[in-house]
């Protein structure tokens, strides 16, 4: 028997068209390269991006056209997020921190037939246009009065392009598993791979990621999302925030700065923020050293790299904040899991609640985890068997764009179970809480034992003279691997190998305590901050452990 209801498609547009009804004066408040504090509100964002919608039509983008942009967070990128997707086409956010030839291989590949860029990304494409024969003109997001002297072709001023539109636009219904968005994916080796997600995929993951015991999006909050637009969709906050009605305040080209913000986060009372570990070090690092606060912040979500206890410690001691860290991947949308505390907690100890925090947290609804021996075998939810990390659901990957997707080849990521692969190894305890303790190909094998490098680097940056820490394995004759830890000091800090191993004895197993410390003056990492391992690995060839 059939049930008896609306078969409404879930659509990105309908996100905007209830912000504008229901919450029409919330603000939105960005800085910009050309404006260091721009407000609108709801109702402003609504109208302009119907307003961008009617410039599209008239530039000639079509349904399911590819439309690039290279920008910060800010008002104009998200209005790009609406009307691109809304208007039934693909918004594709790409990186401008990745490498010139993976930017130039990425538009290429995604065919993108126009560019939005922000004005500091400027130079990056007229150095590559010469490469990008798809492109058929270039929008610079600023008005004309900051419009810089360029040599791209077919260049076009944002601002002007809007001024001369309409606010009416009639949002077009379709399919919701059209394609809404795309973000290249890029690891160590190989060129980058792109995820696509859909307007079904985009609102299911918002409003999983809504619910309270997840990022709990409510009006009440003033939210703050550092992590990029560019980097899985600023991890949903631009879809989760306008369906709960939050203020949303966009760091644009600042959000690495400590001081622009803890300023935005005092005088826009922001109550929520969320980035990747180094944001925070850097945040707290500026905290500490000029005494000033951010007494309105409450919470902040932590992911895309393992989060170090010393951040969780220094916001719950220094600044009444708590931390929530969460997984997740760009084919994942990226939200898989994340830390919230269950009933029967109520006693723990905080050092205990701690330590669950530094794990990554429990599955999401709407995403089911599992891990797995060698033989694909489900493993035990003990704590103790780790094995690799499997997800699937409705907003995890089927599949890469542009690539074969027969099962078994490098397009198609999902094994004959229907499982996605994530390729990070992983424990998950009887609660459900599930703990990163690797990479696949970062694992440590030491005489038969697996040892986690994540829990080596960790305890490593707990030590106060090290900013930075990266474990490897390396060959030795009786174990096969042990573990070398290679360390940045902070600036104007001492430390010897034999002070950093006497630190982190009590804080590791004998077999995962690292048989030698090297320092380096900086590690290697991704364009997207990640730790590059593989160039580390590289560097560190024919490295011998000491007798
Ligand atoms: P990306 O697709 O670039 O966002 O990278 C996804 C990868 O980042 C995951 O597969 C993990 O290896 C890593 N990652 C994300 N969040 C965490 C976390 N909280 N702890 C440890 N690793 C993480």
């Amino acid at each position: 028997m059939q049930a008896l209801m609306m078969n409404s498609q879930l659509m990105i547009s309908s996100i905007l068209r209830h912000a504008d009804r229901n919450f029409p004066d919330t603000e939105i408040v960005s800085v910009t390269a050309d404006n260091p504090r721009h407000r609108h509100t709801y109702k402003d964002f609504a109208n302009r991006s119907r307003q961008l919608a009617n410039a599209l039509v008239k530039l000639g983008a079509k349904f399911g056209d590819r439309i690039g942009t290279l920008a910060w967070n800010d008002y104009r990128h998200l209005e790009l997020y609406y009307a691109v997707s809304g208007s039934g086409m693909v918004c594709h956010t790409i990186n401008p921190k990745l490498f010139p030839e993976q930017v130039n291989y990425i538009i290429n590949h995604a065919e993108d037939r126009f560019i939005f860029v922000d004005l500091l990304v400027v130079p990056l494409l007229e150095a590559l246009q010469a490469h990008l024969p798809k492109v058929e003109g270039y929008i610079v997001l600023t008005d004309e009065a900051h419009m810089p002297d360029t040599s791209l072709k077919n260049v076009m001023c944002y601002e002007t392009l809007l001024g001369e539109e309409s606010s009416e636009f009639e949002w077009p219904e379709f399919d919701e598993n059209t394609a809404s968005a795309m973000c290249y994916t890029s690891g160590t080796t190989g060129n980058p791979k792109g995820v696509v997600y859909s307007h079904r995929s985009t609102l299911l993951h918002a409003w999983g990621g809504s619910m309270p015991d997840v990022v709990a999006a409510s009006y009440k909050e003033t939210t703050l999302p550092i992590v990029p637009m560019f980097h899985v969709n600023a991890w949903g906050a631009p879809y989760a925030s306008l369906m709960a009605g939050s203020k949303m305040v966009m760091p644009g080209p600042k959000m690495a700065d400590g001081e622009a913000l803890q300023h935005l986060i005092e005088s826009e009372q922001v109550t929520f923020s969320s980035g990747v570990p180094t944001i925070w070090l850097g945040l707290l690092d500026y905290l500490q050293k000029t005494g000033k606060n951010i007494p309105s912040l409450k919470r902040v979500s932590v992911g895309g790299a393992a989060c170090p206890r010393t951040v969780i410690e220094r916001f719950k001691h220094a600044h009444d904040v708590e931390v929530i860290q969460g997984w997740g991947m760009t084919e994942t949308s990226p939200l898989g899991s994340i830390f919230c505390r269950k009933s029967g907690m109520e006693d723990l100890s905080e050092e205990e609640i701690i330590d669950i925090q530094c794990m990554q947290g429990r599955g999401v609804f709407g995403l089911e985890m599992r891990i797995v021996d060698e033989n694909n075998n489900e493993l035990p939810w003990d704590g103790v068997a780790f094995g690799a990390l499997k997800v699937r659901g409705p907003w995890v990957s089927s599949g890469y764009y542009g690539m074969s997707q027969e099962p078994g080849s490098q397009g198609c990521p999902v094994d004959e179970k229907g499982w996605f692969d994530t390729g990070d190894v992983a424990t998950i305890n009887p609660q459900g809480y599930m703990q990163i303790t690797d990479r696949t190909k970062d694992v440590i094998k030491s005489g038969g034992e697996w040892v986690s490098s994540i829990e080596i680097e960790n305890a490593a940056v707990s030590h106060p003279a090290i900013a930075e820490a990266a474990a490897i394995g390396r060959y030795h004759p009786k174990w096969t691997e042990r573990p070398l830890l290679i360390a940045v000091k902070k600036a104007g800090e001492q430390v010897t190998t034999e002070e950093v191993k006497s630190f982190l004895k009590d804080k590791l197993h004998k077999w995962s305590m690292p048989d030698d410390v090297v320092f380096m003056d900086e590690l290697p990492h991704t364009a997207t901050g990640k730790l590059n391992k593989l160039s580390l690995r590289k560097t560190l060839e024919g490295y011998e452990f000491p007798n």
